[in-house]
C-alpha cells in the first residue's frame, strides 16, 4: 500500500497547524494594553488562545506520529486490533490510529 497521498495530506496539515500555532503564540505574548477594562478582555482572549494552542499542539503531535508511522511502515494499521484501517478513513482523517470499529468502542 502506498501512502504518498496521506503523507502529502499530513504534511500540508502539519504546515497549516504550525502556522496557526505560531499565530496563537504571537497573540498571547502581545503586551497588555494600559486600559484596565481592556486588559480583562485580553486576558479572557488569552485563555481561549491558550486552549486553541494546546489543541493545535496536540494535533501536531498526532500528525508527526502518523508521519513517523509512514516511515516505520506501521502506518494504516489499527493500534487496537492490528487490522488495516480502511482507506476511506485514512483519507478523511490521515492521522487516525484506530479502525472504525475500535474507534467506536473507545468512544
Ligand atoms: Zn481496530
Amino acid at each position: 500500500m502506498d501512502y504518498a497521498k496521506q503523507k502529502a495530506a499530513l504534511e500540508a496539515k502539519l504546515a497549516d497547524h504550525e502556522i496557526r500555532l505560531a499565530g496563537v503564540t504571537k497573540d498571547i505574548t502581545k503586551t497588555l494594553s494600559s486600559d484596565f477594562a481592556e486588559q480583562a478582555t485580553e486576558r479572557e482572549n488569552d485563555d481561549v488562545l491558550e486552549e486553541i494552542g494546546k489543541e493545535t499542539q496536540l494535533s501536531i503531535a498526532h500528525i508527526k506520529a502518523a508521519l513517523q508511522r509512514i516511515d516505520d511502515d506501521t502506518y494504516g494499521l489499527c493500534a487496537g486490533c492490528g487490522e488495516e484501517i480502511a482507506e476511506g478513513r485514512l483519507e478523511a482523517i490521515p492521522e487516525s490510529t484506530h479502525c472504525v470499529k475500535c474507534a467506536d468502542k473507545a468512544a
